[in-house]
């Protein structure tokens, strides 16, 4: 690691790559549960759908840690941290309740935005640091992860909402 005032673009690029390497392996971890968690089989196969997606993100960021010629090693991420914790929280207090879904599809789609957020920058950075391979992948998978997240919008407004609503 260089001197702070020699860090530049590439340098936050590939802490931030690591971040998000840490944050996929623990949603590879936390997305079982919420499948088991999942009262709707819909949701179920969401959540897992999800999981299978969520191996090959980890394995396109072990690609973009080939391109950059970087060991592939995460760093621990507190958002993410945070937000599966939160999520663990729901599962706990709503379990066995109709608003169960609810929550669990707003505790998921808080991880979803989270990763857009992220690959979203990676991408932009990507794209400034002339690494045209690098953005490919990580545009394939900001685009699951958008995806991931207007899925999970339609099975709350279709379903999960209407019976947290119901007495
Ligand atoms: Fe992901
Ligand atoms: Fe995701």
């Amino acid at each position: 690691m260089p001197a702070k005032a020699e860090k530049k673009l590439e340098d936050l690029f590939y802490e931030t790559l690591r971040d998000v390497y840490y944050a996929e392996r623990k949603l590879l971890k936390a997305l079982p549960k919420l499948a088991k968690g999942a009262e709707s089989p819909d949701l179920t196969a969401a959540f897992e759908k999800h999981r299978d997606e969520t191996e090959g993100h980890v394995e396109r960021l072990q690609q973009v840690f080939e391109i950059v010629g970087k060991r592939a090693q995460g760093k621990t991420c507190p958002a993410i941290d945070g937000i599966v914790e939160e999520g663990e929280e729901i599962m706990e207090d709503f379990k066995s309740s109709p608003a169960l879904d609810a929550g669990l599809i707003s505790a998921a789609q808080a991880a979803e935005h989270y990763e857009i957020t992220r690959y979203g920058t990676l991408k932009r950075w990507a794209q400034e640091l002339g690494m045209t391979d690098a953005v490919k992948l990580l545009d394939q998978t900001l685009a699951e992860e958008k995806k991931t997240d207007e899925a999970l919008t339609k099975l709350a407004e279709t379903a999960a909402n209407q019976r947290a609503k119901a007495a």
